[in-house]
């Protein structure tokens, strides 16, 4: 085809986030050649992020250009109606009036382009998923069971957090006994120990997280410095991203190549279905590369595009989709967030953007059929962060608007809840006829909740504002919800790991049914999401057990 054919490999691994990033530095290290190809570019915390300069608060986020606003992967596409009887589920701007939305809006994805993937933005929470989480189906008759069992995974999530220096504090009653994390628990910010006391009142256990960010130093990086600032890049590089706590461990190994600024846009095939090289984008000229194996670690969104978009006379509906399931199962985020403003100042800028969690309901309810859900307090997930967001969003003018800003500066907490979205084949990526600025199609996602993810989400809803109601704050302001502005930092499922081929993409070990020499390791993979935990350390767990058994 007039290509030139790049460098040959061992091992392609395509995107460097949380389950590309910990794959291809782990087969580094066990001697395999990796060529590891990362659309985004390198980020350096000394300089590209905001939170290092004065003017932090207007500057904007390194990641978005490139990635969501500049690039949208997916297709506008407005969202199922929404019943009378669900407004209750919907987002309030005045917490005592209804707003009445007449569908779902827009799939809106959040995610980065960039080495080290997502994770230079999340909020580095490094959760275990419940050992119930693992065999849902046989436990509760809802859900997929997962074909392997949280014993299985246990070495791995040991083995990933001690690469990340996850800071912790190992008595949690509602998660599987362990042992110690490699670095000790932070302690709890002001503002959560205001919302402790609420939690307190209701016989609820708010622990604290379990964080990426090391209590001490770590491999020589700093420990966190409290700044709350995670979600614009860490400014001191204390936070484990991929990029700084991982793949410098692949790269020290001098077996691991990675090319930033490289975008993937289809996988070649072999008239006997197995992959033969990667054609890629990098400056503007196509180029091929080839290995005896690959690995696709893209995303929960990307991973599905690559796959269907990659067409042959083998695979006329796309590689790994002989069964019609590449797509399917996507699992949402259902998350909602209540606003409080308390009722004395407790420094809500301060400290990590999550540091606890309430795991009280991480059990589906057996009574009232509901899924599992974790609450937690934040100081990130509302439009209220620094001084000059408040002065932005607190309405007036003059010395009465100073004096307002100046009062309520600080004292603006958000309580928020994350549950687990049952999977269903309906909901799904598709191909639209669109298609991106390098040509590549655009997807479709179509997404619904069902009565149970419904009643999981009001049920989460009213424990808000059960919480709320015993922290006793000044006023209690709004409610944002993922029903009717779906905003999506947890996906899952859309490849989904299984033993039966007709009902999944890959097997337990990462391997793509049906083709001899792909893997996928990444958050499309996951059957389940934990019953609200957060996702990357089972992802980054899980790429860890592939690599282990592709050697
Ligand atoms: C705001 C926010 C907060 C979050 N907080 C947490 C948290 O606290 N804890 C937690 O566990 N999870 C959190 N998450 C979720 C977590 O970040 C993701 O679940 C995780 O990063 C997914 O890992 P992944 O490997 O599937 O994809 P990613 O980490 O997104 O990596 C995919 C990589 O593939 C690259 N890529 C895509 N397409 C191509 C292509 N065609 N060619 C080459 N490269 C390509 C991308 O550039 C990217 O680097 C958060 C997410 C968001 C958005
Ligand atoms: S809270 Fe800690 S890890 Fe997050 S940005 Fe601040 S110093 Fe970095």
């Amino acid at each position: 085809m007039g290509m030139s054919t790049d460098f040959a490999a061992d091992v392609i691994v395509i995107g460097s986030g949380a389950g590309g990033g910990f794959v291809a530095t782990a087969l580094a290290e066990a001697g395999k050649s990796v060529l590891l190809l990362e659309r985004g570019q390198w980020f350096d915390y000394t300089k590209d992020f905001p939170a290092r300069y004065p003017d932090w608060q207007s500057r904007a986020s390194a990641f978005r250009l490139g990635s969501f606003f500049s690039d949208p992967t997916i297709a506008f596409h407005k969202g199922p109606a929404i019943s009378n009887k669900d407004f209750d589920l919907c987002s309030r701007q005045n917490i005592n009036k209804l707003q009445k939305y007449k569908h779902r809006g827009s799939f809106n994805y959040h995610r980065v382009f960039g080495v080290g993937g997502t994770t230079l933005h999340y909020q580095g929470e490094a959760h275990r998923f419940p050992d119930h989480a693992f065999d849902m189906k046989d436990r509760y008759g809802f859900g997929i069971n997962w074909p392997l069992s949280y014993e299985d995974l246990a070495p791995y999530y040991a083995r990933a957090e001690k690469w990340l220096g996850v800071a912790g504090d190992p008595a949690n009653p509602f998660k599987a006994t362990r042992g110690p994390y490699p670095t000790p628990a932070h302690d709890l910010s002001t503002k959560t120990q205001w919302v402790k006391r609420g939690s307190d009142k209701l016989g609820w256990s708010l622990l604290p997280n379990s964080l990426v960010m090391p209590s001490e130093s770590y491999d020589g990086r700093s420990p966190c410095r409290y700044t709350g600032m995670c979600i614009k890049g860490c400014p001191f590089g204390a936070k484990s991203s991929v990029d700084l706590a991982i793949l410098p461990r692949g790269l020290k190994t001098g077996n691991l190549k990675i090319l930033d600024k490289t975008r993937v846009l289809e996988l070649e095939t072999a008239s006997d279905g197995s992959i033969i090289g990667v054609i890629y984008l990098q400056g503007g000229e196509k180029k091929r590369v080839t290995a005896d194996r690959y690995v696709l670690s893209t995303g929960a969104i990307e991973t599905p595009r690559l796959l269907l978009a990659s067409q042959s006379g083998f695979y006329p509906n796309g590689v790994g989709n002989q069964h019609d399931r590449v797509g399917r199962n996507l699992m949402e985020t259902i998350f909602s967030v209540l606003t409080l403003e308390a009722d004395r100042p407790v420094q809500a800028w301060k400290g990590q953007p999550i540091d606890s969690r309430i795991w009280d309901f991480n059990s589906p309810g057996y009574g009232n059929n509901r899924n599992g859900f974790v609450l937690g307090v934040s100081s990130s997930m509302s439009v209220y962060t620094g001084p000059l967001s408040y002065a932005r969003h607190i309405t007036g003018t003059g010395k009465a608007h100073k004096d307002a800003v100046r009062k309520k500066f600080g004292r603006i907490v958000n309580l928020f809840g994350i549950a687990e979205h049952g999977p269903d084949e309906n909901n799904r990526v598709t191909l639209s006829d669109k298609k991106d600025k390098q040509g590549m199609p655009k997807v479709i996602v179509n997404s619904d909740y069902n009565e149970r993810d419904k009643r999981t989400l009001r049920e989460m809803i009213n424990k808000l504002a059960l919480l709320a109601e015993a922290t006793e704050p000044a006023k209690i302001m709004n409610l944002f919800s993922t029903y009717n502005s779906p905003q999506t930092t947890h996906l899952a499922g859309t490849c989904m790991m299984g033993n039966d081929p007709e009902q999944s993409v890959v097997d337990g070990n990462g391997k793509v049914h049906g083709v001899k020499n792909l893997y996928i390791a990444d958050a499309s993979i996951l059957p389940g999401q934990g019953m609200g935990d957060s996702p990357s350390l089972t992802i980054q767990a899980l790429a860890l057990r592939i690599a282990d058994k592709m050697n």
